[in-house]
């Protein structure tokens, strides 16, 4: 450990060297009050905004030299109260566009307007530099999403504590942004859950300057603590010794015992994208309800998280440490998903941790990106590692799916498809809307719960994270699925009348409470179907029926299943095992050594040695509680 006041004079020296550079290059009309640290990037603050506004290329022009991310702020000087905000943008934004709500974050000087057609203002880039000059917020816009709820919620948390922010952004800032202590450089991984199988994945990457934890999940289908959470105690490190947090999805097993990490003593920031936060902020709520006083945290305590919250776009390198950048790419699992490169010491070794990710063809995401500038060492997942995952292709799927339904639907029966609450019930409600459009099903409804609606609703506002045919759909309002009139809610399927149609139930499982009433509903008519479309794991009232079991039994009720059952796994949002594959075969050339998680120990066994021989790189899948030295 250093002293402090070896500390403060590093830190004198490196501040020095950056802020000269910022002052050579910034002409006086800049009119600069303050440059200071904000989490990972540097603020400039202007009482003049007009300048840099119209002359941006030279804030790009000093990023390219001083190598870390700038961003330009407005004096809190000339902003206008809030209240006023409205009236400014009412002059700029057509009425057509539809002002709904604007939220404000004070510690930033940011506002958001959500507006319900954005198309006119994504055109005029002058909308948004007026608004910004003559209101002194810093404007974006976004689209109105159905449900505003989450999203309201969270501007409440930050708003609250606007204070706190600003100074833990200096704090975080001063931190990562410190001279290095040691001019070389070693690296380990260790692993703390989710390798050798799936449930709690999160692992500290451990130099001689920093730790960064890399996701931080729980497992919901263990009580067992040694099985449920991360093995913390296997690597002496004490939350508080954490720099950082990075998390590739929200998935609950990759984020569900983030809120635990902060009750143990973690005040430092948490890195994701911004659909990863909203998403997170509905799946810790929807935990603590499931679980009620059984569950480990409560509200207040999962809320602090969105006061340590810096969120990253894909494709921009930040420094989360001295010697650690990390770069988020699109991981094409579900919205918001990444793919961590992380860039260790001076270029000494590239890591490339995949997430979950889909390399294949989906209906609302990108495929996954696998053009790293460089990469060392590979840690991929293996959820469909084993030689049995590999699934038809997307048309062959497309195709048996419609032939299915129209058997059904033709009938006037139901189709029960249990999905993935984030991910595949977008997937698939996206996919059999196209089909109705297309007119290759017949026209039918479309049943979701209200919580599926919600999550649908983190879509329709980030939309820049879906694909660009989708995101284009939907800025110039020519289509938007989360909108179909094909979609109908469920508000209580035990009474609730339903006419023949395809209801998307939120979990894969079917181990959820609600999953009998769903049951029961649907397995009494032999005309009725089950469709899966994912493997659910071991253990799951879903698996036993995929095993063949007919005869269930759930929530203390004897259940027997005459409907039909299928399974359609290519909507998967992991790659199969051939989009494994082939992800690995475009790296190839770059990589020396890979590793694999995520996924049964006998399907990372089986990948593990698939791709030693195929792919002729040494390829290990690792157990929790080991560490590997990268560096
Ligand atoms: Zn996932």
């Amino acid at each position: 450990m250093y002293s402090r006041s070896f500390e403060s004079s590093q830190n004198l020296h490196e501040s020095q060297s950056v802020m000269a550079t910022i002052l050579q290059n910034l002409p006086k009309e800049c009119s600069l009050t303050k440059i200071e640290y904000e989490g990972p990037r540097i603020a400039l603050h202007t009482n003049k905004p007009q300048f840099l506004l119209e002359n941006n290329k030279i804030l790009s022009n000093i990023v390219g030299q001083i190598k870390k991310r700038i961003v330009l702020r407005i004096d809190e000087s000339i902003r206008i109260d809030e209240g006023e905000v409205q009236k400014v943008a009412e002059k700029y934004v057509p009425q057509e566009s539809n002002i709904t709500d604007i939220l404000f974050d004070p510690a930033l000087g940011e506002a958001t307007i959500f507006v319900k057609k954005i198309s006119e203002i994504i055109k005029d880039e002058k909308i948004i530099n007026n608004i910004i000059l003559e209101s002194g917020w810093k404007i974006s816009f976004k689209k109105t999403p159905k449900n505003m709820v989450t999203i309201k919620n969270i501007n409440k948390i930050i708003r609250n504590v606007s204070d706190y922010r600003i100074q833990f952004y200096k704090r975080i800032g001063e931190k990562i942004f410190r001279e290095k202590l040691d001019p070389n450089i070693e690296a380990n991984l260790n692993s703390l859950g989710g390798f050798a199988e799936i449930g709690r994945s999160s692992m500290i990457l451990s130099t001689n300057e920093s730790n960064v934890l890399l996701d931080c999940g729980m497992n919901l289908y263990t009580k067992d603590p040694l099985s449920k959470f991360p093995r913390f105690d296997s690597t002496g490190i004490k939350p508080s010794e954490i720099d950082a947090v990075l998390l590739t999805h929200a998935h609950f097993d990759h984020t569900g015992f983030l809120p635990m990490l902060f009750k143990y003593g973690y005040n430092g920031p948490v890195y994701c994208t911004e659909p990863t936060a909203y998403l997170m902020y509905i799946l810790y709520r929807e935990y603590i309800k499931h679980y009620g006083s059984e569950a480990h945290y409560t509200d207040t305590e999962f809320e602090k998280i969105f006061s340590h919250l810096i969120s990253l776009n894909y494709n921009i390198v930040t420094d989360v440490a001295p010697d650690i950048k990390v770069t988020l790419y699109n991981a094409g699992h579900i919205i918001g998903s990444s793919s961590f490169h992380l860039h260790i010491g001076n270029g000494d070794h590239n890591f490339v941790y995949t997430g979950d990710i889909k390399f294949g063809k989906s209906s609302y995401l990108e495929n996954a990106v696998w053009n790293f500038p460089r990469v060392e060492t590979l840690l991929i997942e293996g959820t469909n590692g084993g030689r049995e995952d590999s699934y038809m292709s997307r048309e062959d799927a497309e195709e048996k799916l419609v032939e299915l339904l129209n058997k059904v639907i033709n009938n006037q029966k139901l189709v029960l498809m249990p999905a993935q609450l984030v991910g595949t019930s977008q997937e698939l409600l996206i996919t059999l809307d196209m089909l109705i459009k297309q007119k290759k099903i017949k026209k039918c409804k479309l049943y979701i719960e209200k919580l599926v609606t919600e999550i649908n609703s983190i879509h329709e506002f980030n939309l820049e994270f879906l694909n660009r045919e989708l995101q284009q759909s939907i800025i110039s309002n020519d289509y938007n699925p989360f909108r179909s009139k094909n979609i109908a809610s469920i508000t209580d399927i035990n009474t609730q009348k339903l006419d023949s149609g395809i209801i998307i139930y939120p979990s894969s499982t079917l181990n959820c409470s609600s999953s009998v009433d769903y049951l029961k509903r649907i397995s009494n008519d032999p005309g009725n179907l089950i469709i899966f479309t994912s493997k659910p794991p071991g253990m799951t009232i879903g698996k036993e029926i995929i095993d063949g079991q007919r005869k269930i039994s759930l929530n203390d009720e004897d259940l027997e299943l005459k409907c039909a059952i299928e399974t359609i796994y290519s909507f998967n949002s992991h790659s199969d095992f051939n989009q494994l594959n082939a992800y690995i075969s475009r790296l190839r050339p770059k990589l020396r050594k890979i590793f694999v998680n995520h996924g049964e120990r006998s399907k990372v066994q089986n990948f593990s040695g698939y791709s030693t021989k195929v792919h002729n790189i040494s390829t290990q899948y690792l157990q929790n509680q080991e560490a590997i030295k990268l560096l």
